[in-house]
């Protein structure tokens, strides 16, 4: 497993830079989106089954400010935007069970903000589907894509809780761009973080 260490740079009121305390990671991962939340789940998981003899130093670097649901099941876009399949061909069985269950615990807020985006056309997708989505049946539809992206961000968050709370990992959520990785130092590369960390700074994977 790499390990990883960070270099927090602030920069100092006369303009330069001075190191504060550098931090440790086992793994950073860059970037959130679906395939980052779905990694970090079976990590997670394996990790309370088969517990490690020292907590995992986790680290996930996402420039976004709602981590875990990427490009398409975010803020970035909009509440009205479907997906582009029906359910049934967007989630192997046992991923699309665990969604459905949580989509019929949750179908009396989840919905709102879509209705509230609502114009014409999504109005129109809300009257032919509602009664489907009364009964509990997802399978055909092209759902709300943020509706995924709630379902992911709360399964992150209850993973986390969860190994936490079983001391088996620790999980530090930056939001920075990493800019560049720099591949040519001796065992390890060099992640360049700007924003968030401090101009200059890196993470080192050794
Ligand atoms: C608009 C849109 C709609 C889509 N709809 C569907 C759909 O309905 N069904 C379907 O099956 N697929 C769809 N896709 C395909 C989609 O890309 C995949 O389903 C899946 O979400 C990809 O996940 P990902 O984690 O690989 O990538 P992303 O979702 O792109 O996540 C990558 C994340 O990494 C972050 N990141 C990237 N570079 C950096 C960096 N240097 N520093 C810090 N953070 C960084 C990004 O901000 C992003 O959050 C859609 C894609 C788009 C763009």
């Amino acid at each position: 497993m790499s390990h990883i260490s960070t270099q927090r740079q602030v920069i100092s009121a006369l303009g330069g830079h001075e190191c504060v305390q550098p931090r440790e990671y086992d793994l950073v991962f860059v970037g959130a989106g679906a395939s980052t939340s779905y990694v970090l789940l079976a990590l997670l998981d394996a990790l309370v089954e088969q517990r490690p003899a020292i907590p995992l130093a986790l680290c996930v670097v996402e420039r976004a400010p709602d981590p875990f649901t990427g490009v398409p099941y975010g803020d970035r876009s909009a509440r009205t935007s479907l997906l582009i399949t029906a359910l049934r061909d967007f989630l192997p069985d046992r991923e699309r069970a665990s969604f459905v269950e949580w989509l019929s615990a949750n179908k009396e807020w989840v919905f709102d903000e879509f209705l509230s985006a609502a114009g014409p056309f999504s109005d129109r997708w809300w009257s032919r589907h509602e009664a489907e989505i009364r009964r509990d049946e997802f399978d055909s539809l092209f759902l709300p894509r943020y509706t995924f992206g709630e379902y992911l961000t709360r399964r992150i968050r209850d993973a986390v809780a969860r190994a936490e709370a079983a001391g088996v990992a620790t999980i530090e959520v930056v939001q920075d761009d990493v800019a560049s990785i720099d591949p040519d130092m001796t065992n390890s590369a060099a992640l360049d973080a700007i924003d968030a960390l401090a101009p200059g700074d890196d993470v080192r994977c050794r």
